[in-house]
């Protein structure tokens, strides 16, 4: 047999188990046996001195592997927020991994380059945001919210002829950053990234839904970042943007809204939860919750497109 007829081979074998996978989610439990969990100490063995035979790895993989998964890629999980995949979506997937695109520049990949602007442009009137946004696609909202707030920094310390890239923090102005008592571990996690410092964090009172209270807004100024969410993770609340939004601009501060699943309500029967969401600064948010798509993917939204291409080229 070829090793052409073999690469076939092998591919149908690994879509027969992933159907046959598929199949199993409508009765597996969705938390994994503990036997099946137990079973995972297969895999520990000593670094192999010889391969194995694709097929043998790919049969291990399937009997031990798929037994101790999540089946979170169905109607029966009610965890975290997760989303399932959709099987259109899973179809592209399995043709855009045969493609399997460094999808970096058009030079790279003239479709996926393609894809992206249109796509991008199709987000943007869905959510209802400025038609002039950049949006730059990325594997997790977290990772587009450390764009976007490494975007906000940069911009605000040029406005106040700070050359960031040049001189990089050290005497910088110091940028304040203001988040809510509910705000995700996520946009906690970007901001300690980008050396913010989490003790250095300006905290904003919510009320009991996890929204952030206008009446307590600490005072923001053209040096501050304002956090807001779309979509708190425990009530699924969204902080009063047309409030909100409105001050923190006239005070001339920077407004960044993780939206990872609640923006998405901007394109549903529920888009006036979120009015007002448009006149932030930047948005981030995902694909794998609430669109349904496989993981990684997720998008980073910012009204200044150059503030977010010069921060992240
Ligand atoms: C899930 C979630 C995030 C992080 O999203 P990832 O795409 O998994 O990085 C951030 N904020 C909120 C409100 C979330 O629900």
């Amino acid at each position: 047999m070829s090793s052409h007829d073999e690469e076939r081979q092998l591919l149908a074998e690994a879509d027969r188990r992933a159907l046959h996978y598929l199949d199993s989610i409508a009765t597996r439990p969705v938390f994994p046996p503990l036997a099946a969990i137990a079973a995972l100490r297969a895999f520990d063995e000593a670094l192999p001195e010889d391969g194995s035979p694709s097929s043998q790895v790919l049969q291990r993989l399937d009997d031990i592997g798929s037994a101790a998964t999540v089946a979170s890629n169905g109607p029966r999980y009610f965890g975290f927020v997760i989303g399932a995949t959709l099987p259109a979506a899973a179809a592209a997937e399995r043709l855009v991994l045969a493609w399997d695109q460094c999808a970096s520049s058009f030079d790279n990949s003239p479709v996926a380059d393609t894809l992206e602007r249109i796509a991008g442009r199709w987000i943007v009137e869905l959510l209802g945001l400025p038609s002039s946004s950049a949006v730059g696609f990325g594997p997790s909202a977290t990772a587009s919210t450390l764009a976007c707030l490494s975007a906000a920094r940069r911009a605000l310390l040029a406005r106040r002829g700070w050359d960031f890239d040049g001189d990089g923090l050290a005497g910088a102005p110091e940028v304040r950053v203001v988040i809510s008592a509910s705000c995700h571990v996520t946009v906690q996690k970007a901001l300690r990234i980008l050396g913010f410092g989490i003790k250095r964090l300006i905290v904003a009172p919510t009320d009991a839904q996890g929204r952030i209270d206008p009446t307590q807004l600490p005072e923001l100024d053209e040096l501050s970042i304002l956090c807001l969410q779309a979509g708190e993770v425990n009530t699924g609340e969204f902080d009063p943007f047309a409030e909100l939004i409105p001050r923190a601009k006239a005070a001339g501060a920077w407004v960044h809204v993780d939206g990872a699943f609640g923006l998405w309500a901007r394109a549903s029967s529920s888009a006036a939860l979120a009015d007002g969401v448009e006149l932030a600064d930047s948005w981030s948010t995902d694909g794998h919750k609430w669109l349904n798509t496989p993981y990684d993917g997720a998008m980073a939204i910012c009204r200044d497109a150059d503030a977010l291409a010069s921060a992240m080229n």
